[in-house]
């Protein structure tokens, strides 16, 4: 391309809130053939909010937020279980020192509730799978089975319960406690945070298979919920790639590009920073964080999908009219 023509891109780019870092992304970005989405925060809102509190009685049978919980004094009692608004008091103070949007709506909600939420005694960040904190001298974790099956607590009676939120799209935490002075830890119950897909996601996954693009999505989230939220945008199930780590979206996207694919990551998290680094084109979405940014290509200004699809027309249309 002639310097005057990518100069024109650069700024018709620009004018549409799409920012390419040089002249060759602007030209990169028209052979891009797979679109590889984040989901949280990319094709979602990012905005979660706490939608369900469970847990479970002395069977293993689980009690929905504002069900009985076990009474003081009766049978129930020696076994004791955490009424709902417990169980979300111990995993809002664990949730408090992360900056995780699941983390912040758990402790919204507990605001809410005007529940007396201590500061916790220790906190750590277990990325990926969630939160481990001291909270009254007891262990508590929030997050999901690999998390809890670590520290030896079995997951397994709140499979159903589990299974059911994330069919619904919800992405359903583990709590659980491991008392003072025990080895043995306990299943609390369960928390899930919904989060809402962007107005125009399902549009610009429409627009880019129109164009022949082949679309995908990349999360830590478990497979259930990957899928409920893909099926909602329109991508197929075999183009979603869950529980990713972390640190493995990077080689996830290495992999996917492995077959001579040209990718473009779309993502806005600090997470997202490396996959962006080795994908054909990085891009970053709107109130993505500096770190994204800065491993960027692309930056879109704003936090709409379909600006994706804006970015690529843009590449395309400059570059063939000089041909
Ligand atoms: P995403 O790619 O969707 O942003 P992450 O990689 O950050 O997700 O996290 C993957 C999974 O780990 C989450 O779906 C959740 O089950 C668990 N997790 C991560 N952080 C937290 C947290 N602060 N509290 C509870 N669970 C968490
Ligand atoms: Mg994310």
């Amino acid at each position: 391309a002639t310097p005057a023509a990518t100069m024109v891109g650069t700024t018709i780019g620009a004018r549409n809130g799409v920012l390419f870092k040089g002249g060759d992304i602007l030209e990169r970005a028209k052979d891009v053939d797979t679109v590889v989405f984040d989901k949280t925060g990319t094709l979602t809102e990012g905005e979660m909010e706490l939608t369900d509190v469970v847990v479970f009685d002395p069977d293993g049978e689980p009690i929905p937020d504002g069900g009985t919980p076990a009474p003081d004094g009766g049978e129930l009692t020696a076994r004791k279980r955490p009424s709902t608004d417990e169980v979300l008091r111990l995993a809002s103070s664990a949730e408090r020192g992360s900056e995780h949007p699941l983390a912040r709506a758990i402790v919204e909600a507990a605001e809410e509730r005007g529940l007396d939420v201590p500061d916790p005694e220790a906190f750590e960040n277990v990325p990926g799978q969630g939160v481990r904190a001291t909270v009254e001298g007891s262990e508590i974790l929030v997050g999901n089975r690999t998390l809890l099956g670590n520290e030896g607590i079995d997951p397994s009676p709140a499979a159903e319960t589990m299974e059911r939120l994330e069919s619904e799209g919800k992405t359903a935490m583990l709590v659980g406690r491991v008392p003072a002075g025990t080895s043995g830890g306990e299943l609390l119950g369960v928390v899930a945070d919904a989060d809402t897909v962007k107005e125009s996601a399902k549009r610009a996954v429409t627009a880019l298979r129109e164009r022949e693009l082949e679309v995908m999505m990349l999360t830590g989230d478990n497979e259930r919920t990957a899928r409920a939220v893909a099926e909602r945008v329109g991508i197929d199930p075999e183009n979603v790639r869950s529980e990713v780590l972390p640190e493995d979206k990077s080689e996830a996207v290495e992999r996917i590009q492995s077959g001579g694919r040209q990718a473009m990551m779309v993502g806005d998290g600090v997470n997202d920073a490396p996959a962006l680094a080795v994908a054909y084109v990085g891009t970053a979405i709107g109130s993505g964080t500096d770190v994204a940014i800065e491993a960027a290509d692309v930056t879109l200004m704003r936090d709409d999908p379909l600006d994706v699809v804006k970015a690529i027309r843009i590449s395309d249309a400059t570059l063939r009219k000089i041909r």
